[in-house]
């Protein structure tokens, strides 16, 4: 019954026993026999048998409402256009982890339902006798002190004890245990998760009312819009209108973030809107709790979705509107396979369920820019204006992390007692060769990206062609002997801040410190107390936050990114300079904002300095058609690595050498080295056409005649379509 020429990656044929014949639809879930196992599959086609062997039968139709039609559509269009199987893809319309969940029921019936129905937990209550040693009455103390009801484990941490002491005071009667299942609904990241009432919508500015009835005519059209709104220009209120709009029509929609855990904000505000019909689809749900959400999102019972990029395959009926927030962030596109870029995936599924598409930023990408009808919202809801951005010549500074004018803004904020952020921009530090004194970056003649520093060779090296050369000691453009190779790193910046500023609180904000559920809602709340403090991090601090009462932002080594050998490197270091300013200077409070440069003249720099995200992009647009990058092409990427060094380079070689014989007219650059990762070499090749498929199949059909059957074990190779990192 199911046909796919991509047939040895998961699609297979079963015979359906008559009395499943009419629930066996396409999109039913099903259980089937596999290897002597018993596993879930999705049912892709029914068509007649096209072997004439014995076929397995299935087993049963699982209790759960079928994948709607277009959301299997949708995973099998990104099997084909991502090049993954089809298994893996189709795994992303169904709840995470639903596979384990398997079960038979006593009736013979089938059913998905994790071993152990949901995540209990203890939970320690005082009890009604007295503790018996005084470190016992240490434990109550603590436990006094967050409230009178903990989970066990928390308070062994907390108290600084063993589950065995908390038994042993359960047994006295000193504390009561009891088992508890979480309410890891996905409301938990909230904050403040119960005040859920009903909030009113915002008066609406008029460059609001009027995005939002383009909005409301793209959900009747099916279109797909960008909304261009400056940092603080309310485009989280447009969002909720869009969504309660849609929703009078009686469709549901699909909001998309970044990072769930980086936007408890968005998140308190949606539920507080729109009420109990929001479902948040994320990764820290149980199987059973996920099985639950798609069985009240697929029924219609939550009718709006927010979620991290998996929630663009969320299982809803009567999809109206996706909206995409801040479009430009890299975190859309999953990098392990399938390597599915959810924003090309959000057009699609509009494209199938006749929904609109809406991608929000203040800094959106060249490609978005350039493909879409836009909506403006020039200015900040609030009537403030953007801050004046000072650029610091770092060049002109001494040696440190912060020039004088950023210590002392920091330090005047301080005494003030208002509140800084500080952004360290890493990407590209360790790699860069630079000039220290001129500013002159050693790029590759022929691709106009920075070259990358090789430590183990020792070489200079352009991920894009290959092209290799030696470091230079001496800089070509000025003759000073000034060639640095590395930046600031977190603590030393840590440090000159602390010295600045001695007053401020200082909150630093990384992969480490967020890593927890709720740990950045946490962190923000904190940043958020009275007093003066400082907030730091790299990159993530200038995600979309509200943040209040900041006076001062600072970007250390803003124009770092500009050494990174890839096309996008302007776009993204533009992005983070105007999306770090935006943070600052919020309900009217005068702010300045400091970003420290060694290229100061450069354009990125200055445009992004003036807020100029049109002249920017309309360069960058000019700038790639001239070049023929992305949108003008599509780039493929294909990496190969093993353990053998040789092989790999012969390989490579090979596949690239086969492509330009084969494909004259299509544009292949490499291989070129990479990093070698845990002792694999890796050589990167990239192909350019007008459409992803022809680089693709070009790619594919190579590798598969250069690299014999008997070796394929001995290399991996990895398809990337529309890559991010070139
Ligand atoms: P953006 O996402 O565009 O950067 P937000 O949606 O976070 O901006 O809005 C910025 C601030 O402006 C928020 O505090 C929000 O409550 C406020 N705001 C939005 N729309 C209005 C409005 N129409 N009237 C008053 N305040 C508004
Ligand atoms: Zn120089
Ligand atoms: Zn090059």
């Amino acid at each position: 019954m199911l046909v796919e020429t991509r047939s040895l990656d998961g699609v297979l044929d079963y015979a359906v026993p008559d009395d499943l014949d009419e629930q066996a639809a396409p999109g039913a879930l099903v259980a089937c026999p596999l290897g002597g196992r018993r596993v879930l599959g999705i049912i892709v086609s029914r068509e007649p048998a096209t072997h004439t062997g014995r076929l397995a039968r299935l087993l049963g139709v699982v209790d759960i409402p079928p994948v709607p039609d277009d959301l299997l559509q949708l995973v099998l269009w990104v099997a084909s256009y991502y090049r993954a199987p089809v298994a893996s893809c189709l795994r992303l319309a169904l709840p995470p982890g639903a596979e384990a969940a398997l079960r038979q029921r006593g009736d013979g019936t089938w059913e998905l339902r994790a071993p152990s129905e949901g995540r209990s937990r203890l939970v320690a209550r005082a009890g009604a006798q007295e503790p018996a040693t005084d470190r016992q009455r240490d434990v109550l103390a603590s436990l006094t002190e967050a409230g009178g009801a903990m989970a066990a484990a928390e308070l062994c941490r907390r108290a600084g004890t063993t589950m065995q002491t908390l038994r042993r005071m359960g047994d006295a009667g000193s504390l009561v245990l009891t088992e508890e299942r979480s309410q890891a609904s996905g409301l938990d990241w909230f904050p403040d998760a119960s005040a859920t009432a009903e909030t009113g919508a915002l008066q609406l500015v008029p460059e609001q009312a009027e995005a939002i009835r383009r909005v409301t005519a793209a959900i009747d059209a099916g279109e797909a819009l960008l909304l261009h709104g400056v940092t603080g220009s309310g485009k989280t209120e447009v969002y909720l209108q869009a969504i309660a709009a849609a929703r009078k029509k009686g469709l549901a929609s699909v909001l998309l973030v970044p990072e769930i855990g980086l936007t408890p904000q968005t998140l308190k505000r949606v539920k507080e809107r729109l009420g109990e019909g929001v479902s948040v689809w994320h990764s820290g749900l149980t199987a059973t709790e996920r099985v639950a959400e798609y069985r009240r999102i697929r029924s219609g019972e939550a009718d709006v979705v927010v979620g991290a990029r998996s929630a663009v395959f969320a299982p809803v009926p009567a999809l109206g509107l996706v909206l995409v927030d801040e479009e430009h962030d890299g975190s859309y596109k999953q990098d392990s396979s399938p390597r599915y870029d959810a924003r090309r995936v959000a057009y699609e599924r509009g494209r199938l369920a006749g929904a609109a598409v809406i991608y929000g930023s203040a800094t959106p990408r060249v490609e978005t820019w350039h493909a879409l009808e836009r909506v403006a919202l020039p200015n900040r809801a609030d009537g403030s204006r953007l801050p004046r951005v000072e650029v610091i010549d770092m060049r002109t500074q001494r040696p440190g992390a912060l020039s004088r004018p950023l210590e002392r803004a920091l330090q005047e904020a301080g005494d003030r007692g208002e509140k800084a952020i500080v952004l360290l921009n890493r990407r590209g530090f360790a790699l860069m060769a630079f000039c220290r004194s001129c500013g002159w970056i050693a790029r590759c003649p022929q691709c106009d990206v920075a070259l990358v520093h090789h430590r183990e060779s020792d070489r200079l090296v352009c991920h894009h062609c290959g092209h290799d050369e030696s470091p230079r000691a001496v800089c070509p453009s000025c003759r000073a002997a000034d060639i640095a190779r590395q930046g600031v790193g977190t603590e030393s910046l840590e440090e000159a801040v602390a010295a600045a500023t001695p007053r401020s609180r200082l909150i630093r904000m990384d992969a480490t410190t967020t890593s927890g559920r709720g740990a950045v809602g946490r962190l923000l709340d904190d940043f958020a107390r009275p007093g003066p403090a400082v907030l730091i991090g790299t990159q993530m601090v200038a995600k979309g936050h509200d943040l209040p009462d900041v006076t001062v932002a600072g970007v250390v080594g803003a124009d770092a990114g500009l050494q990174r050998p890839d096309f996008r490197s302007e776009e993204r270091t533009f992005s983070l300079i105007v999306q770090l300013a935006g943070r600052a200077g919020r309900r009217g409070e005068p702010a300045r904002v400091i970003v420290q440069a060694y290229e100061p003249e450069e354009r990125v720099v200055r445009l992004a300095a003036g807020h100029g995200v049109a002249d920017f992009l309309g360069g960058e647009l000019e700038r790639r058609h001239a070049r023929g990058y992305p949108p003008f092409s599509h780039l493929v990427r294909m990496l190969v690595e093993g353990e053998d060094r040789q092989g790999v380079i012969e390989v490579s070689a090979a596949i690239g050498e086969r492509v330009r014989h084969d494909h004259p007219e299509l544009s292949i650059l490499g291989p070129a080295p990479l990093h070698r990762l845990r002792g694999r070499t890796r050589r990167s090749l990239l192909a350019r056409a007008g459409h992803a498929s022809v680089a693709a199949d070009a790619l594919e059909a190579a590798a598969t005649n250069v690299v014999a059957k008997a070796d394929r074990s001995r290399f991996r190779i990895v398809i990337d379509v529309d890559p991010q990192d070139t």
